[in-house]
């Protein structure tokens, strides 16, 4: 690592000539999805048809799971999993989460609580979990974050102990192991995200995954509008269906999931060789027997041993023409929809402390090395600038 070079927000040249992107898909097999494509224009069978089913099978297989239903969206797919299970009164999410967790749940005009996360590992906290259990509470949402599972086993056992259904939002799901084993059987059910941020893509999608046969026929009902085939629902659905177009890039992607998780796990080792050599730099704790999937990759900045605050560190990236994100700032209970469910009695220290001073980085699983080491340079002469910089 070198620090050399003045910092480009003290009016040195900036490491990157363009702007690093923070994130890109990674794409693979044009020339099969090309010809699948064809076929399906010849034919016309462009939604509702075999390409879903396949991609359905295979994410069964691949995860170990009885049923899979694929959707448009990760967030339909909690809309919908919470809506079959006919909740009532308070779920429990974490704060520190994509608020999509917490969207899923206002939209079953159910009342989130909010709650804090692990420290170390940045995924919701058990202990704040049981804390919050009222007796109008009927469910717990799980989130695996950055890539990084949830303590499931814990959140199982609550969930037991209180009769309560338990949810996973795996939008960062693919490619994880828990204990040494893919997500998707965990709780009642999982929906994962198929969007482009993910390791696995289909553009846009989502994926419910349950062992619950009954569940699995709501969620599929529940998909096309909520009609069973008798033009007379039973039940309120959604138009939520993932089309064959989509299902086909699905197809393509999975087959490339565990090479892509190696990839980032390998790239995310770097970065943490690279950066632990700079003060006031500590990263997300991964459990033993935990693979993360390293959806995102995450620092967290003590501004007294580092010299510059998060948003000083943010900025002075930027400027170097790396695109950074500040995940999840403002955390989900200091938002405008939701900031009348927060409640002084659950604290929230350590979501307040990572949303103010963490910071996600680039990665993504086709990310060269030399970029990855040039991120690792800017950093290093930034933090060696500190000084002047804070007097910006
Ligand atoms: C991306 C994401 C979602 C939403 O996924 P969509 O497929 O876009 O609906 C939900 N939760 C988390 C934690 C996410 O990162």
């Amino acid at each position: 690592m070198k620090k050399t070079g003045v910092p480009a927000i003290l009016g040195g040249k900036p490491i990157f000539n363009t702007l690093h992107p923070f994130t890109r898909p990674t794409l693979n097999g044009i020339s099969i999805v090309q010809k699948k494509y064809l076929e399906i224009f010849k034919n016309g069978m462009i939604t509702n048809s075999k390409y879903v089913e396949k991609f359905e099978t295979k994410v069964k297989n691949h995860l170990g799971v009885k049923y899979a239903v694929a959707l448009n969206s990760c967030t339909s797919g909690l809309m919908l999993i919470l809506k079959a299970l006919n909740l009532k009164g308070e779920v429990i999410i974490p704060s520190f989460t994509f608020y999509a967790t917490g969207h899923s749940v206002l939209w079953n005009n159910l009342t989130p609580v909010l709650v804090d996360c692990d420290k170390n590992t940045y995924t919701i906290d058990p202990s704040s979990v049981e804390k919050a259990i009222t007796p109008k509470t009927s469910a717990i949402i799980g989130v695996h974050l950055f890539g990084n599972p949830a303590n499931v086993k814990e959140l199982e056992k609550i969930a037991k102990k209180y009769k309560l259904k338990l949810i996973f939002d795996s939008a960062h799901g693919f490619g994880i192991r828990y204990q040494g084993k893919p997500l998707g059987s965990s709780g009642d059910a999982e929906s994962f995200s198929l969007s482009p941020t993910k390791l696995l893509t289909t553009a846009e999608g989502g994926i419910v995954t349950t062992n619950n046969e009954e569940l699995a026929k709501k969620i599929k009902m529940g998909r096309n509008y909520g009609d069973q085939g008798t033009y007379d629902c039973d039940v309120l659905g959604l138009s939520a269906r993932m089309s064959e177009l989509h299902a086909i890039l699905g197809v393509e992607s999975l087959k490339n999931l565990e090479k892509n998780t190696a990839k980032r796990n390998k790239l995310a080792k770097l970065y943490k060789q690279l950066l632990s050599k700079i003060p006031g730099i500590s990263f997300q704790t991964i459990e033993d027997g935990n693979r993360s999937s390293f959806k995102d990759f995450s620092i967290y900045i003590d501004k007294d041993k580092f010299g510059l605050s998060r948003n000083e560190l943010a900025a002075a990236l930027t400027a170097e023409n790396i695109m950074v994100k500040k995940f999840f700032y403002p955390p989900v209970h200091k938002q405008k929809l939701y900031a009348k469910f927060s409640n002084p009695k659950n604290k929230l220290d350590n979501t307040n402390s990572l949303s103010d001073n963490s910071l996600s980085i680039p990665l993504y699983s086709h990310m060269e090395i030399g970029d990855l080491k040039k991120v690792c340079d800017a950093i290093c002469r930034i933090y060696a600038n500190a000084s002047q910089i804070s007097k910006l």
